[in-house]
């Protein structure tokens, strides 16, 4: 269904979350016309809205809820999400082979419910390439903004995507080139992470480079993100002035995790939006327990199941919290790497609620709070007049059970109706 600025189309779900209130709303309405959206208001009031001449258009969907479309804040669209490290991605493929990969997961998304998302890191100039092809219709997928190639110390997490940038004056530059290419935002690896010449459990970044980052950055109306796997990390991200702190994961340099009740009031106190990716860990266990009922695991496997159960134990308990102390959570996937491929970013939502969100916390995480942390909130985020009708209408009140949020019976990216995950397997 193309997007139409000569039909006023009238969306009549039994549910509304719109992300404004705090609870599903019933007997409401939403009208679109071209990809924006025009009114919301109360059903009863739908039929006498003056549609200017335009042919007027009724959708109801009597068994369903609509929201705002979702955003995931942290995927990388070039990864594969079949377990093979960034490593094995930069040597076994070319930046060709990465470029169709990310076309294939951004149609992925999109049918999946993802309206936007940000691409944290590719390789080269593979982000802006993918932004050029959805601009110019070549590919179908969500809003994506891109990074480019993360900043990151010489050997430092992600070199191989082509960041590498020491020095005050080279993080100057670095920043200054990425938005010239068409960086929408700017991603830093404040600490080493599965990049084997890496460190997790150190910061990369010395504090004078990192405010320069940030400095450059905010200069140019960009926000920063900040891959933080070791608590220092965290707060030398905090000092610098990041606006979100990917991971965030509270290890000692020796690489023990240790809850540092000082680092989370600092969180709590401050504006920065947490990313816990947790949903990550949770697709690596259910993928193994599932190998573990159809055979035995390797001794490997099993160590590696060992590991990330703890971790998993660890993350859930700091990010619980965390809540409690008042921290602002964003959902982000980190699809693509490890065993997380794209099209269910719905797992991080429900890892939101797991820590403690209330179910429609955990939504508004997963739509407007990356709006607001990205300062698009103008925009998109929420489902009100004057946004670009990006939309979701989900069998179910995914407010009562966030499992409906998987229920797609439609998805609309500025107004135009996408194939959705489920009618494209029906089509075969
Ligand atoms: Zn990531």
């Amino acid at each position: 269904m193309p997007q139409d600025n000569n039909t006023l189309r009238v969306l009549l779900p039994r549910k509304l979350i719109d992300g404004v209130g705090d609870k599903a709303q019933e007997g409401m309405a939403v009208a679109v016309q071209g990809n924006t959206i025009r009114w919301v208001g109360p059903a009863s009031e739908a039929e006498s809205l003056d549609s200017n001449g335009a042919h007027r258009e009724t959708l109801e969907f009597p068994g369903s809820t609509l929201l705002a479309g979702m955003f995931d804040i942290h995927t990388h669209t070039n990864m594969p999400g079949d377990g093979r490290t960034g490593e094995q991605v930069n040597d076994d493929d070319n930046d060709e082979v990465r470029l169709l990969r990310s076309a294939r997961n951004a149609t992925a998304a999109v049918a999946s419910g993802i309206t936007t998302m940000c691409d944290c890191g590719s390789w080269n100039r593979n982000g802006f390439a993918l932004k050029e092809g959805l601009a110019e219709g070549i590919v179908e997928g969500p809003r994506v903004l891109v990074s480019g190639p993360p900043l990151t110390v010489t050997g430092g997490h992600l070199w191989y995507m082509g960041g590498e940038a020491d020095g005050v004056d080279a993080v100057r530059s670095r920043v200054r080139d990425m938005v010239k290419q068409g960086a929408d935002f700017i991603k830093i690896a404040a600490s080493g992470g599965s990049t084997s010449t890496s460190d997790p459990y150190r910061a990369a970044y010395s504090l004078t480079e990192l405010t320069s980052i940030v400095d450059e950055a905010h200069n140019r109306n960009r926000p920063v993100l900040a891959h933080c796997r070791c608590t220092d990390a965290i707060n030398m991200a905090l000092d610098a002035g990041v606006d979100a702190i990917l991971h965030c994961a509270f290890y000692d340099n020796d690489g023990s995790y240790r809850f540092d009740q000082k680092t989370a009031d600092r969180l709590a106190a401050s504006e920065v939006w947490l990313n816990p990716t947790m949903g990550l860990g949770n697709a690596n266990r259910e993928r193994l327990a599932k190998i573990q009922g159809e055979r035995a695991l390797t001794p490997e496997e099993e160590d590696r199941l060992e590991r990330s159960t703890v971790s998993g134990a660890n993350s859930l308990a700091q990010f619980s919290a965390l809540v409690k102390a008042g921290v602002k959570l964003v959902g982000g996937s980190d699809c693509g790497w490890s065993y997380y491929p794209f099209g269910d970013f719905q797992s991080e939502i429900m890892s939101l609620h797991a820590a403690g969100l209330s179910r429609i916390d955990a939504i508004h995480a997963g739509t407007r709070s990356p709006a607001a942390a990205l300062g698009i909130i103008d925009s998109i985020g929420t489902v009100e007049a004057g946004k670009e009708a990006d939309l979701l209408v989900v069998d179910g009140d995914p407010s009562a059970d966030l499992e409906c949020l998987r229920d797609l019976a439609a998805v609309f990216k500025g107004g135009t109706r996408v194939t959705t995950t489920k009618e494209r397997a029906s089509l075969g």
